[in-house]
């Protein structure tokens, strides 16, 4: 039987409707389904749609905005039929990962795609700071980090930024919550006072608006000594009594489930003893309580 704490509620991305990740969307459904997930949220990339946002494996591969639309209507689709015909096994909820690009207008670009496909929720994301990918190559974070003024003022911007985003989008969970640290020298001290009081302005706007935080195991995966997000910012949000889910940020298959039991005890360890999960109910999904143990 399925653990009913066996949740992620972003990842299920695949190589059918994603430019960077591998297998199919029936292949991540059946590897949940036999990792025994209670429920398991696909949360497929936003189509960005101004090539400018395009990343350069994209356009390598002669991707357009054009594509990534008709890409993202397939994955709908797929999803909802087989979150049909697996419904007996497993909740599967649909979703998307929402983007901060454009600038000026990713609130209601968001909004739209979320109305015009009716998904079920919506985790929000900050991959960009001042349109510059953060999370890509490394002369990107650079460039981004140029943009701001250095290290310690790109963290900052990126916390406003996950702040504004929170409350003008108002997802269900934030994802990765500091992404930051993808790219960030080793030895970069993200923790600094400003930084800090940044990063609290995001977790008040999370609290704010009553969203989950998503314990993503990608750190884990992309050599961190961490998942997303660290201690500090766990035992914070904790205080302010804001709950958390899992995330396997799963871009393949063989990565759905990746880090899920580390990441319960890694919670667990932190005095974090229920995680939150979404449900689906007649009218939309609704925030439930799950136990750890
Ligand atoms: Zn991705
Ligand atoms: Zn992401």
């Amino acid at each position: 039987m399925a653990d009913p704490w066996r949740i992620s509620l972003h990842g299920g991305h695949s190589g059918e409707f994603c430019e960077h990740a591998e297998g199919t969307l029936r292949g991540v459904v059946e590897a949940a389904v036999a990792a025994g997930f209670a429920t398991f949220g696909l949360s497929e990339h936003a189509p960005r749609g101004q090539d400018r946002f395009l990343y350069s494996s994209e356009r390598q591969k002669g991707f357009t905005t054009g594509r990534l639309q008709t890409d993202f209507d397939a994955y709908v689709a797929e999803a909802r039929a087989l979150a049909a015909e697996f419904s007996d096994r497993i909740q599967i909820l649909v979703g998307f990962e929402a983007e901060v690009v454009p600038a000026a207008s990713y609130a209601d670009e968001m909004s739209a795609i979320r109305e015009k496909y009716a998904l079920e929720y919506m985790v929000g994301s900050v991959h960009y700071v001042g349109e510059i990918q953060i999370d890509g190559t490394i002369e990107e974070f650079q460039a981004a980090g140029a943009a701001s003024g250095g290290i310690e003022s790109l963290a900052v911007c990126y916390y406003d930024t996950v702040a504004e985003m929170v409350a003008r989008l108002r997802p269900e969970v934030v994802g990765h919550l500091d992404l930051i640290r993808r790219n960030a020298p080793v030895r970069a001290d993200l923790q600094t006072t400003a930084i800090a009081a940044a990063a609290d302005r995001a977790l008040q706007s999370v609290k704010e608006s009553g969203a989950i935080l998503d314990l993503n195991t990608a750190g884990w995966r992309k050599g961190l000594d961490n998942a997303y997000p660290e201690p500090w910012l766990i035992r914070r949000a904790h205080e302010l009594g804001i709950g958390f889910c899992f995330g396997d940020d799963s871009h393949a298959p063989a990565q759905v489930g990746d880090g899920i039991d580390r990441a319960r005890e890694y919670l667990l360890e932190l005095d974090v003893t229920s995680i939150r999960s979404l449900d689906r109910r007649q009218g939309g999904v609704v925030s439930t309580v799950v136990r750890l143990s």
